[in-house]
């Protein structure tokens, strides 16, 4: 239906009347569209592609939406994301058995927004800069970067908080609350040498910041999530609204094969190897007990599925889910 060789023969008012809504507000110009929104629903497809989009789906009388920072191609799946050096020949094995080629690995950056009717928390900002496709896809799915009003962070690596700023002292998201764990924002911002990530998006917004401990309410229906090892303090998010609930897990999801099949697994960034792991052990046991959607920041796109038990492991099922 968008064919553009019929579309350039239209007048601009009956080419919008024949596209409906939806693919005229995907097509607008991220500034024209947050006017759009004004008097139009939001637009309510799916993005497909490569690049990335978004995933907008109900839970409860929330509407989640997983944006995607787009994708990273290149390098190798290991040693990185299944880093144990005497299982490098069975990871490897595994992922070609799972139809992924050890040697070209895909990354996808998977932030997430909550929009709870009255707030709308973005989880995770992307990379920023030029690599950087959350604003873009955010607007794409009928949302402003003035609209978000908490940006919480889950932890301190560049590809979680880079998205924070635009440039030094410039904020992303200027109506937004900027939130993180206490332990991790601790952590990174007391650094001898702070990277610039952490400079320009942590340490120089740091009176912006409210800080959290472990299980508590970021607004109503979003909780912190312990999630250490990774980082020392890192927060997966779970979302409750009504009887629905889902659990954002940060980087403790790991990798979507790898990480679940093998209870021994970690990756070459977990900062506190055995720490990561009983952590991800945790957080999979308790999705697979209570039947929790999860999301995975660098699953597969868009990374919305469930946790199974598999043996004495676990299988991440890809789920599929409507607005
Ligand atoms: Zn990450």
């Amino acid at each position: 239906m968008n064919d553009s060789s019929h579309r350039k023969d239209l007048p601009r008012r009956d080419a919008l009347k024949l596209l409906g809504t939806a693919a005229a507000l995907g097509a607008a110009s991220p500034l024209a569209l947050g006017q759009a929104q004004q008097a139009a629903p939001a637009a309510t497809g799916n993005t497909p592609g490569n690049a990335g989009g978004f995933y907008k789906f109900k839970l409860g009388d929330f509407t989640v939406t997983v944006l995607s920072d787009g994708q990273a191609t290149g390098g190798t799946a290991l040693p990185n994301w299944g880093a144990n050096p005497d299982r490098q020949d069975v990871y490897a094995q595994t992922l070609r058995d799972n139809f992924l080629d050890p040697a070209n690995f895909t990354n996808n950056f998977n932030p997430m927004l909550v929009d709870t009717g009255t707030q709308r928390v973005l989880i995770d900002t992307g990379r920023g800069g030029e690599q950087g496709q959350l604003t873009a896809n955010l607007a794409r799915a009928g949302y402003r970067p003035q609209d978000v009003t908490v940006v919480f962070l889950t932890h301190g690596h560049g590809d979680h908080i880079g998205g924070v700023t635009t440039a030094p002292g410039t904020l992303r998201y200027p109506n937004a609350r900027l939130v993180m764990g206490e332990a991790e924002f601790g952590y990174w911002a007391s650094q001898a040498q702070p990277n610039a990530a952490v400079q320009n998006n942590l340490i120089a917004n740091r009176a912006r910041f409210t800080l959290l401990g472990e299980n508590a309410e970021i607004v109503p229906g979003l909780t912190t999530v312990p999630a250490y090892g990774h980082t020392p303090g890192q927060f997966a998010v779970l979302v409750r609204s009504g009887q629905s609930q889902m659990m954002h897990l940060a980087d403790a999801g790991g990798h979507y094969i790898l990480s679940l099949q093998y209870p021994e697994q970690y990756l070459g960034f977990d900062m506190d190897k055995p720490t990561a792991v009983a952590t991800r052990a945790r957080l999979f046991d308790r999705a697979a007990t209570d039947r929790l959607m999860v999301v995975g920041y660098h699953f597969a796109w868009p990374g919305v599925g469930y946790v199974r038990r598999a043996g004495n492991a676990y299988q991440y099922v890809p789920g599929f889910v409507q607005l």
